[in-house]
């Protein structure tokens, strides 16, 4: 994609966030998701003010880092192998998909080995998706209370994978779910543990997200284009 369209691209999706909560919420923060996409496509972006891109696969991260890792911070946001973090606890700024304790374990393990604290999301199911990760909403508080003791991650709020359904009743349904329980777990936070992301809405539904007060959208295919396979 051209450089000039890929700007157009931005654009609209910025300006279509700073309308869409109608003053509720603050517009979120753009995630662009660029799993799939090589380097020299990812690259323009620096220039437009992104700072903050989307990865979901350690490999992939590895592979691209030398050529990003100066320009952006890297979030990773997909499903996560415990055998794999160490490859990439000290690359990412942020890991949005901890879902399970032996993860969260790992996590603390391989930070601490390196001094580090990672910020981190739990990631939930609201849908009861478990195949696409994340934890059911009753689980999260007993699990805010166990990581909380970890020196290694440091939570910084929820994140989640909507269903892929066209039904916007129904996915409106499950972000307005999302931002209560996310506004109850900051009530409730227990200390060491800090509310402060809701990290919700892809491509096909971000605005719906934004209007629930999401605090980051993760946008890859609206705009970087669809991913091309066949390369
Ligand atoms: C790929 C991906 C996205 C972005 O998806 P698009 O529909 O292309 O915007 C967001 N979140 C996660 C977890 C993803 O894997």
């Amino acid at each position: 994609m051209q450089a000039q369209e890929l700007r157009a691209r931005l654009e609209s999706i910025r300006t279509a966030l700073a309308g869409a909560s109608e003053g509720r919420y603050a517009p979120p923060k753009v995630i662009a998701v660029t799993k799939t996409h090589p380097a020299e496509e990812i690259l323009p972006l620096a220039e437009m003010g992104v700072r903050d891109i989307g990865e979901n696969r350690v490999q992939e991260i590895v592979e691209k880092l030398p050529l990003l890792a100066e320009k952006f911070d890297i979030h990773l946001i997909g499903r996560l192998q415990t055998n794999k973090v160490k490859y990439i606890i000290d690359q990412v700024c942020m890991i949005q998909s901890v879902d399970r304790l032996p993860l969260a374990q790992e996590i603390d393990r391989q930070a601490c080995r390196r001094g580090l604290t990672v910020p981190v999301l739990v990631q939930v199911s609201p849908a009861g998706e478990e195949q696409k990760g994340g934890m059911a909403p009753e689980e999260v508080r007993p699990f805010l209370e166990t990581v909380r003791h970890m020196p290694g991650l440091s939570v910084r709020g929820l994140m989640a994978v909507m269903p892929n359904t066209p039904d916007q009743a129904y996915l409106g349904g499950l972000f307005a779910d999302m931002r209560t329980l996310f506004e109850r777990m900051r009530e409730e936070a227990p200390q060491g543990v800090a509310m402060e992301e809701l990290s919700m809405g892809m491509s096909g539904d971000y605005l719906l997200a934004a209007r629930h007060g999401a605090t980051m959208v993760r946008i890859g295919s609206a705009l970087l284009g669809a991913r091309d396979y066949s390369k």
